[in-house]
């Protein structure tokens, strides 16, 4: 056994055997906790994006984060998806996993899944070929054949359409879809892989006001089955899907409420709203 797995288990966790198992076996959400970052911080070089920051995430909470352009915020998606290392401090996933110790592919198949801001669907690949290119490795075929696919790979696949209303568009290729429904597309990629915690980094940007009000009703139903953390700016979309907001600034929390309690907020009023 490595060193760091080692570790690992010395911190309670079992992510040396826990790791490569069934998803069902994955992620210890036993004691109601997704996401468990404690004093994190990330430097680069002599600036430090992320400020001591401690962020706690219950199990099939919807989390919003808002704050100014350079807050940190996609920083910190950086650092729950690997993509970021933590220069001091924790972050679990779950009891179990231990964020600063696994590589990004290790934390998808953990159960996290990453929207970034851009859609990055390919585009001369059909809707369902997208959806199916996402889905687990070991259980997707590469043969686009409806009827080839294993059942429960079908059942993955309509869910999935339907709750992304793409079904009349399946055989369309993605880059024919309009900014939203690649958005939305993309989405769908990540449910593919049945997630338990899903991340979305400015989901509406550049959406139509349809779109958006239809996304906003995407993350509703995406609550029940997952555990979300969004990151956005538009203030309607945040007001429609929030329950508790986290205002970023400099790296740190300002506040942490209802969004008409960080909005009344002095700190928040200063440094992000404005006067
Ligand atoms: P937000 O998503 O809230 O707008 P970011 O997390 O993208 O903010 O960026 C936070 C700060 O960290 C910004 O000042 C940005 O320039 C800086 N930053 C982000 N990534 C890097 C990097 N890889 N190297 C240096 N500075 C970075
Ligand atoms: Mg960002």
């Amino acid at each position: 056994m490595s060193e760091h797995v080692a570790n690992i288990h010395q911190h309670g966790g079992q992510f040396g055997e826990g790791y490569g198992r069934a998803k069902s076996e994955g992620a210890d959400f036993s004691h109601g906790v997704a996401l468990y970052l404690e004093k994190v911080s990330v430097w680069f070089d002599s600036f430090r994006a992320l400020n001591d920051l401690s962020l706690y995430i219950q199990e099939g909470e919807l989390r919003c984060i808002i704050g100014p352009n350079g807050a940190g915020k996609t920083t910190l998606m950086d650092v729950i998806t690997g993509k970021t290392r933590p220069t001091e401090g924790t972050a679990f996933f779950g009891q179990n996993y231990n964020l600063a110790k696994m590589t990004t592919e290790q934390i998808a198949e953990s159960g996290i899944g990453r929207k970034f801001q851009k859609p990055t669907v390919f585009e001369n690949f059909t809707v369902m070929e997208n959806l199916l290119l996402a889905a687990p490795k070991d259980k997707s075929v590469k043969k686009s054949l409806f009827n080839r696919l294993a059942p429960e790979i079908k059942m993955a696949l309509q869910q999935t359409l339907e709750q992304i209303r793409l079904t009349e568009f399946v055989k369309k290729p993605a880059g024919l879809l309009s900014h939203g429904q690649k958005q939305w597309l993309e989405i769908g990629m990540l449910l593919m892989q049945q997630p338990k915690l899903i991340l979305l980094d400015e989901p509406v940007a550049g959406m139509t006001d349809a779109e958006t009000e239809r996304t906003a009703e995407l993350c509703l139903e995406l609550k029940k089955n997952h555990t979300l953390v969004v990151v956005e700016h538009d203030m309607s979309f945040i007001d429609t899907i929030s329950e508790k907001v986290t205002v970023l600034a400099q790296g740190a929390i300002l506040a942490e409420g209802t969004l008409a309690e960080v909005q009344a907020n002095e700190d928040v009023i200063e440094k992000y709203l404005g006067r």
